[in-house]
């Protein structure tokens, strides 16, 4: 009785004006059937209203990944350091703000900054991961504390961290984590909805042997694809990071899993294998979280081709039957199909530009490889790069149309290798064990590019003008419209059929979230998330962002029609040249250290601080107060900014090492201030 009751609400119970859930229903197609704003009314869309009050005791923007939650006149939503925002949906009014106060020193355990991706709701509660990994459920009405669980195994020698919304399964909340670039071994839990108490947990990959048996069986076959030699010191990897579906007809949990750690398989497990369950679907029972089956996208991955980007349920009609399915456009470049029920593999083709395989065998089920792939000898340019042809910002279905809206990323790198000794466990560090690298040359783009996939006949139908890369996720409605944001600050509604523009609003705020639409006393408005950052810090704010133009800030804007333009953020601004210091009195540093400080940069600072050159969200080091490098050591090493997000390094970085890299930092600005003057004159 109790399950039908979950199938009805799931199916059938959500009403047309909500958004109750990630993806608005169980299905996540991230599609509604509302119809106020449409082709020949869109000429008037403009703001309702902002909300803007994000900045919690002085921790600066990190960008803002969240897919809102709407239910009963209120919007649910998470920011950076997992605070979560309700507010009225008619006004932006602040109802209740809940900080759950991340540790700042926990910012330095993620690889993509301390963003998340949502929260849920369910009968009067809002669940909400923090990055430091607890679970918590609040009352949706004052946003009260109702019970907090530790889901973390390992806080000391695994670098968890979760920026990923939880999802809804029956009685149960569902939550993954992240970490694989840096030392973690993957798995998905499920907490009883009322009391917080774990029902079941599933690992991902296999764990360290020499730290007990294999937890069931579905491990102990994982096991027979890892070398005996692995580097289970590691992890592993496989983090289940983003996308985790219920399926209340079939009871299943579909959840996509990461890429291995390090990357490349030759040094995660030498000799090879396909390592299971890294860059995989696995099909979990609801109720007992035990396998029923798996699809790997990327047998024995090497490319950071994670198979975590958001999953669609659908029933489409294949040949002479309508087939339950469910589709992903993961990382290596391919969408696939897959009968949900079963795991069969039903079509899977390029959406992008993809080198490293030619296609996927629909027999076997694996992918094609080139010669291209293999970057273990020799560096490699390959298609897609470590970023994907799609990452997490969701793509959306919409069953009228039958099309897939997915913004991808067009982007190759050059892959390198790190030598495996040099792939040690480092706590807040990179433990990826190859070097990449965006070509200068010989890319003719570097792009978000919105398209239009027809998953049942294997065809693009449209696809939009590229904007630049990191754009955002999408959104369509019965209306015959999509919505998208980009990383220029626009926000953008396209016919759904044609691709053809219909209406673009100028923010000037970046856009990397998916927008989400309600109706609320007869009017239907479209809501947004705004603020760019995550991921993209460690390369800077790509050419053409609204944050190279204006400030970062992080916003809810909130669309309706006969609404007002868009004020922009403030002018971003123009930093005076600070003087540079002279450090370590007469000693000039010997081109030994500056090489050291270099390297232990691009080590543990460039993920967040990046290379000069690539502005971003964090401060500027190559334009430092004095009084900031006087302070340097405090800061790197003592800790002094943790409390603002900026992590000690005290366990990992020795003071002469601290030093050497603010040497480098001091001596780079002075070459390039050189170089600049002589151009000068
Ligand atoms: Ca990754």
């Amino acid at each position: 009785m109790l399950a039908f009751a979950v199938v009805k609400s799931a199916l059938g119970g959500v009403e047309a004006a909500d958004w109750p859930l990630n993806g608005r229903t169980h299905r996540e197609e991230h599609f509604s059937p509302l119809t106020q704003i449409g082709p020949r009314t869109v000429e008037s869309l403009g703001l309702a209203w902002q909300f803007d009050d994000f900045v919690v005791r002085g921790r600066t923007h990190r960008g803002n990944e969240a897919t809102a939650i709407y239910a009963d006149g209120v919007l649910y939503f998470s920011g950076p350091w997992s605070v979560v925002y309700a507010v009225d949906a008619r006004t932006g009014r602040l109802r209740w703000r809940y900080d759950p106060h991340v540790a700042g020193q926990w910012a330095g355990r993620g690889c993509c900054d301390v963003v998340s991706r949502g929260v849920a709701l369910w009968h009067g509660r809002v669940y909400v991961a923090t990055f430091d990994g607890f679970l918590v459920a609040l009352d949706a009405r004052d946003g009260r504390e109702a019970w907090r669980v530790d889901t973390f195994t390992d806080r000391v020698a695994m670098n968890y961290s979760i920026t990923g919304a939880p999802r809804i399964a029956g009685h149960n909340v569902l939550i993954g984590n992240g970490g694989a670039e840096m030392g973690a071994r993957g798995y998905v839990t499920a907490f009883d909805l009322e009391t917080g108490r774990m029902a079941w947990r599933f690992f991902t990959v296999p764990g360290d042997p020499a730290k007990g048996p294999d937890e069931n069986s579905a491990m102990m076959f994982a096991r027979g694809t890892w070398s005996k030699d692995s580097r289970w010191d590691l992890g592993g990897g496989g983090t289940a990071w983003d996308s985790m579906v219920y399926d209340p007809e079939l009871n299943l949990v579909y959840v996509g899993t990461g890429n291995g750690c390090p990357h490349p398989v030759w040094t995660r497990s030498p000799g090879g294998g396909d390592n299971l369950y890294l860059s995989s679907i696995v099909a979990l029972d609801a109720g007992t979280g035990a396998l029923r089956w798996h699809y790997q996208t990327t047998p024995g991955d090497s490319w950071d081709y994670t198979a975590t980007q958001n999953i669609i349920l659908a029933d489409l009609k294949i040949g002479p039957r309508v087939r339950h399915v469910l589709m992903q456009a993961p990382k290596n470049g391919f969408f696939y199909l897959l009968d949900r029920a079963t795991g069969e593999l039903l079509s899977a083709d390029a959406y992008t530009r993809v080198t490293w395989a030619d296609r996927v065998d629909l027999a076997s089920g694996r992918p094609v490889m080139t010669s291209q792939a293999d970057f273990s000898t020799e560096p490699k340019l390959i298609w897609p790069s470590q970023a994907g042809g799609h990452n997490w910002m969701p793509m959306s279905f919409n069953p009228a149309t039958g099309l897939v809206y997915i913004p991808t990323l067009e982007m190759p790198m050059n892959f390198a290798v790190t030598p495996a000794s040099d792939v040690k466990f480092r706590p807040g560090a990179n433990n990826e064990g190859d070097s990449v690298d965006v070509p200068a040359q010989a890319v003719p783009q570097l792009a978000t590019v919105l398209k239009a996939w027809d998953p049942v006949t294997h065809r693009m139908a449209w696809q939009a003008a590229a904007g630049p890369f990191w754009g955002g996720g999408a959104l369509s409605t019965a209306a015959g419209i999509v919505f998208a944001g980009a990383a220029d600050g626009s926000f953008t509604v396209y016919d759904a059929r044609s691709g053809r523009v219909l209406k673009r609003i100028e923010t000037g705020s970046g856009i990397m979230a998916a927008p989400i639409t309600y109706q609320v006393d007869g009017t239907q408005y479209v809501a947004v998330l705004a603020g760019i950052g995550g991921a993209i810090s460690a390369v800077g704010y790509p050419p053409g962002s609204a944050a190279l133009s204006y400030e970062n800030t992080e916003r809810l804007l909130v669309f309706k029609l006969h609404g007002r333009p868009v004020p922009h953020p403030a002018p971003r601004a123009q930093e005076p040249l600070e003087p540079l210091p002279v450090l370590g009195g007469d000693d000039v540093p010997t081109p030994a250290v500056l090489a050291q400080g270099r390297a232990l940069f691009g080590a543990w600072c460039a993920a967040c601080h990046a290379f000069r050159g690539a502005p971003n969200a964090y401060p500027n080091l190559w334009n430092l107060p004095l009084a900031t490098h006087a302070a340097f050591e405090t800061i790197v090493h003592d800790g002094a900014l943790a409390e603002v997000g900026m992590p000690s390094f005290a366990g990992s970085l020795a003071p002469a090492e601290v030093r050497a890299i603010q040497q480098f930092i001091v001596a780079d600005e002075a070459s390039s201030r050189a170089e600049q003057s002589a151009t000068n004159h």
